[in-house]
């Protein structure tokens, strides 16, 4: 966005609170701080700050606007939406940390992490070679997309690079498999889709991501993508077109083990004697509409008590790792953080175990405080644990 149009947006903005507090509290920094500062008028605030001079651009300023997680749920509510053809103020807070980037006033860890988009093709400045470790021990043999020209392309996307969720592609890889997908993977060929980038404010960078994938996609006819993180999902849905990259066909992965199920194709006969809730991550159900497959897996695993949490469907909470969360940790105004925030939500839910279907919700909730005996799963790791008891 341009200065002028974020300066000419956020005067649309009435400070009705609806976005954040009204009714209940919607928005997870508001909630993780606890002042107003921290939600979508507030950043406006401080934006409107800046372009009057009475607040200066720095990375201590930069603090509000990129605490957010760009969970979407204040664009689900706000009344002045329907003025703007975009996510508003969703967006906007996008806009806004644009000029922050462009300024070159960001918090280190920030621009530790776009340097490293840029310079490794990934956030944590890993050598690609990472992106096939968790083959290693996965035990099915994973076909190499750029020789055998696979009817899916899975995207294995950062599940790859975060450790903790080695056990998503191998659980994914494993299923798609046993139910007879023709499906290959990039490989350490594989450069991260620029979701995050764009998120924190770098559309320039997002740009440079996004035409590195969409050469090589063109090349390969990648026609029928299967992604495995919810951010991957959204760019390729609503991003890439934009660019000229239209697939025949964007999943997650949720949505192709759920049919697999239904066909009959995976038999997950095995009981799991437990009490299991579902996060919804942002970006797969509020973006994107996708709220029953990755349910539909877990109710049709014998012996699961399904229940669901509070704040669940297009009201529900986040994990704390979207919108660059991941690599960017403000704590020192934090009342409590996001991530225990959930874990507690599903406690008052009386699971034992909460299932989820994006590898931030799994790294940040397996990171949170307050566990005790619940644990934190993927959806495909559930599913994989109750086929493989019944073989
Ligand atoms: S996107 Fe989410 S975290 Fe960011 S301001 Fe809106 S409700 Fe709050
Ligand atoms: S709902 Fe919209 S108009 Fe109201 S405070 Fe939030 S951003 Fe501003």
């Amino acid at each position: 966005m341009r200065t002028f149009e974020v300066e000419r947006a956020i005067q649309s903005c009435v400070k009705c609170t609806i976005c954040y507090k009204s009714l209940f509290e919607i928005c997870p920094i508001y909630e993780e701080f606890g002042i107003p500062p921290f939600s979508p008028p507030g950043i406006f605030y401080l934006a409107d700050g800046i372009a009057s001079r009475y607040v200066k651009m720095s990375p201590e300023t930069a603090t509000v606007p990129f605490a957010c997680n760009m969970c979407g749920a204040c664009s689900k509510r706000c009344i002045s939406g329907d003025l703007f053809n975009y996510d508003y103020p969703t967006e906007l807070i996008e806009g806004i940390r644009e000029q922050f980037v462009e300024a070159g006033e960001l918090p280190e860890k920030i621009t530790e992490a776009l340097t490293n988009f840029a310079t490794s093709g990934n956030a944590w400045r890993l050598p690609n070679s990472k992106r096939v470790e968790w083959e290693k021990d996965s035990r099915v043999t994973v076909p190499d997309y750029a020789k055998e020209q696979n009817e899916y392309l899975l995207f294995i996307g950062d599940a790859s690079l975060i450790e903790e969720t080695h056990i998503m592609p191998k659980a994914i890889a494993k299923l798609l498999r046993k139910g007879g997908v023709d499906f290959g993977t990039l490989k350490e060929g594989e450069v991260d889709s620029g979701n995050e980038a764009r998120e924190l404010g770098e559309s320039g960078l997002f740009e440079e991501l996004a035409r590195v994938n969409i050469e090589t996609f063109k090349r390969l006819q990648v026609k029928k993508i299967i992604t495995i993180s919810p951010h991957d999902y959204n760019t390729f849905c609503n991003d890439y077109p934009k660019l000229g990259m239209k697939f025949e066909k964007v999943y997650h992965y949720t949505e192709i083990i759920s049919d697999l199920i239904k066909e009959g194709k995976i038999e997950i006969s095995g009981e799991i004697p437990k009490t299991v809730t579902f996060e919804d991550p942002c970006h797969l159900g509020r973006y994107n509409g996708i709220y029953e497959a990755p349910r539909e897996i877990i109710k049709a695993i014998p012996g699961v008590k399904f229940v669901e949490m509070q704040r669940n469907f297009d009201e529900s909470f986040c994990c704390g790792g979207g919108g660059g969360r991941m690599w960017y940790d403000p704590d020192t105004y934090r009342k409590q953080r996001i991530s225990d925030i959930r874990v507690r939500h599903a406690k008052e839910a009386g699971a034992d175990i909460i299932a989820t279907a994006c590898p931030y919700c799994l790294s940040m909730l397996k990171g949170a405080g307050n566990l005790g005996d619940i644990s934190v799963k993927d959806v495909g790791e559930l599913a994989m644990e109750s086929m493989s008891m019944s073989q």
